[in-house]
């Protein structure tokens, strides 16, 4: 059976860079689906500019129409700090059956050690690593010693096993990041094509990021 891709984000506004990565993967990896999963209460970072119903929303709208394509609310509905293990696990009971993959750029990939429980991801999960520009993988440290233990270039191998693999699979580059759009929209400028037009639309109905610079 395909596997079950988990993207997890902030999403705070979800753009292109997000969604073409996930595209690609979804078909050159074979995915039976990505689940755009945005954080409640992410506890790398000091809180969101939009709050989560808002970029629930913005999701929504973006993934809407596209097959494989989901959106599950399940960490918002949770409350307190979002964990990536506990939405793992969640989902591993839901799918005992399913190989499950965990879709990270490779700047989250390079903060990993820091998350909760991180040494456990790979029981619940694959790990699939997005090239994003200027990053490099590791090659040494915890991550460098993860990466010979478990790395794969087999796509077969995401989904004959169920978890435990790594795979850092080349994704058309594009430089965009929520934090730009944020100061864009603040500066007053308009975010159109970083992101679809139903998002822009989203922010300029709702004045979210209005004043993120002034703060
Ligand atoms: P911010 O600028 O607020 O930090 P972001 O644009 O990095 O936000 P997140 O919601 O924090 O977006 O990212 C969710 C996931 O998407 C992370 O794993 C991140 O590495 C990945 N990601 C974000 N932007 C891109 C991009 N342009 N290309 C590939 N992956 C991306």
């Amino acid at each position: 059976m395909s596997p079950v891709a988990v993207f997890g984000g902030t999403f705070d506004p979800v753009h292109y860079g997000h969604l073409r990565t996930a595209f690609e993967m979804l078909q050159a990896l074979r995915f039976h689906e990505v689940r755009f999963i945005p954080c409640g209460d992410p506890p790398h970072r000091g809180g969101t500019f939009a709050d989560s119903r808002l970029r629930m929303r913005m999701v929504e709208v973006a993934i809407s129409g596209q097959d494989g394509f989901v959106a599950d609310d399940r960490e918002l509905q949770r409350g307190g700090p979002s964990y990536s293990i506990e939405t793992l696990e969640d989902l591993r009971g839901e799918f005992p059956d399913r190989s499950i993959g965990l879709i990270l750029g490779m700047d989250a990939f390079l903060g990993l050690t820091s998350w909760h429980r991180w040494e456990e991801i790979l029981s619940f999960a694959h790990i699939v690593v997005a090239h994003r520009p200027g990053w490099k993988a590791p090659d040494i440290g915890a991550l460098g010693d993860l990466l010979s233990e478990h790395g794969t270039h087999r796509v077969d191998d995401l989904h004959t096993a169920l978890q435990g693999r790594i795979h850092i699979h080349a994704v058309t580059q594009l430089e965009i990041s929520s934090t730009e759009i944020r100061e864009l929209v603040a500066a007053g400028r308009d975010p159109r094509f970083l992101m679809p037009d139903a998002v822009r639309d989203v922010i300029e109905e709702s004045k979210v990021y209005m004043s993120t610079t002034n703060e």
